[in-house]
């Protein structure tokens, strides 16, 4: 919402999100770089609001469509081992995944270098390790984009040191493990070419569920929340 919107040319969110208002939409798709907006702006508007990403805090369609692509492969994710690796201090994704994968029944693991792993995430629930020498135990390997944009220090010593240790590459992936990752990937860096194109990566899996997964957000807002309407009465001659 921030870029290409009046918010770039100073308006604060508040004035932007009242302007819009008063076209009086049924619902606004909110995604900024400012993590609580989606919420603050529920508070202003009768709109129904949906969070398509806010800073480094949530991403929930990514979530749902995520789980859908899940079951697709797997059929049922209870019990399912799944690891979310790389750098879980700047994702939004991790934080939805962590949540929807566990109410799903999984079990989340996530993995990264120290400095990567947000402190008390494990109050989420979640189990950690620092290091890929459990990961064969994985039944699926979520894989996160390393977020430059997010970064404003050295986290790591330097990709390539953060690629020998953590890259998923065709050693350390199985064939019967299933590869996510929400995109966009650094081909080389979290991941290995190969392994994006190899029959357990279900990246494309994710993206193509994720039209009819936001469809069905945008449907349940839109039309399936009302009340449902009583038949008309038939009119008689
Ligand atoms: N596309 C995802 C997001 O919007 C993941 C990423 O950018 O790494 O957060």
């Amino acid at each position: 919402m921030s870029s290409g919107s009046s918010v770039e040319k100073g308006e604060s969110l508040k004035d932007t999100v009242l302007t819009l208002s008063a076209h009086r939409p049924d619902a606004i798709v909110i995604r900024t770089p400012w993590a609580g907006s989606a919420e603050l702006v529920a508070g202003w508007t009768d709109a129904a609001i949906v969070n398509a990403g806010d800073g480094k805090h949530e991403h929930p369609t990514q979530a749902l469509l995520d789980v859908y692509t899940l079951r697709q492969r797997l059929g049922d994710i209870n019990g399912a081992k799944i690891w979310i690796v790389g750098d879980v201090l700047h994702s939004r994704v991790a934080r939805s995944n962590i949540l929807a994968f566990q109410k799903m029944g999984a079990l989340v693991t996530v993995c990264g270098p120290p400095t990567l792993i947000p402190r008390g995430i494990e109050a989420m629930g979640c189990d950690i390790r620092y290091s890929l020498t459990d990961l064969p135990d994985a039944d699926v390997i979520y894989a996160l984009r390393m977020q430059h944009e997010r970064m404003d220090q050295a986290w790591i010593p330097s990709l390539r040191e953060y690629a020998s240790v953590y890259q998923i590459n065709g050693r350390r992936l199985l064939p019967r493990q299933v590869l996510m990752h929400p995109g966009p990937v650094n081909r080389g860096v979290e991941l290995s070419g190969e392994v994006v194109d190899s029959p357990q990566a279900a990246i494309l899996a994710q993206v193509q569920a994720g039209v009819v997964v936001r469809m069905a957000v945008l449907y349940e807002v839109l039309a399936g929340a009302r009340a449902p309407q009583p038949a008309p009465e038939p009119q008689l001659a």
